[in-house]
């Protein structure tokens, strides 16, 4: 795989779940606007109701003054209830990792990419998706096993990605301030 190529799939930081990310760490670098993906990322695939310790970690990042976007890859209604659960703006149907739902989340923000924060669960879409925007990217795991059929697909050329990341030593768990590995 080229270094380029691979470097456009390497998340600046790995965390287990969105609610390990320390948000007052981000703020102080500077970053004050978070996207996010919502399916496997703030919810469980196909769940209903939002976590209550997520919930929590995205009050206090709201209290920390980051200006907050979800952008989806799943149907309008989907996202949509969980938009306006959350109070959240959101952008359905994203097809990402294509720029142009990542550009409108900026517009709705009115954020600079490198102030942005991109978190997601996929290489493919929302790491890739957002280190072509210059943000800042988390992966997390995905919160529940169960996927869509072309996500568990993509996800085997995703752990050959992850392996070969790791063994370059260009995946870090650690907070550096984009700077790209
Ligand atoms: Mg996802």
């Amino acid at each position: 795989m080229r270094r380029q190529f691979l470097r456009n799939l390497c998340p600046d930081m790995v965390k287990k779940s969105v609610v390990d990310v320390n948000l007052e760490e981000l703020r102080e670098a500077g970053y004050d606007a978070i996207i996010f993906d919502l399916d496997n990322t703030l919810v469980g695939w196909r769940a209903k109701t939002v976590p209550q310790d997520v919930t929590r970690w995205l009050e206090r990042a709201g209290d920390l003054g980051f200006k907050m976007c979800i952008v989806s890859n799943s149907l309008v209604r989907r996202v949509t209830k969980f938009s306006e659960l959350l109070g959240i703006p959101a952008i359905p149907k994203a097809i990402k990792p294509m720029q142009r739902p990542f550009l409108r989340a900026l517009h709705i923000l009115n954020a600079h990419p490198q102030k942005v924060v991109v978190i997601g669960d996929q290489v493919f879409t929302d790491v890739l998706g957002g280190n072509r925007l210059g943000s800042f990217t988390i992966l997390v795991r995905p919160v529940d096993k169960r996927e869509f059929f072309t996500t568990i697909l993509f996800r085997t050329a995703e752990k050959l990605v992850l392996f070969r990341l790791r063994k370059k030593g260009m995946l870090k768990d650690f907070f550096t301030k984009k700077e790209k590995c």
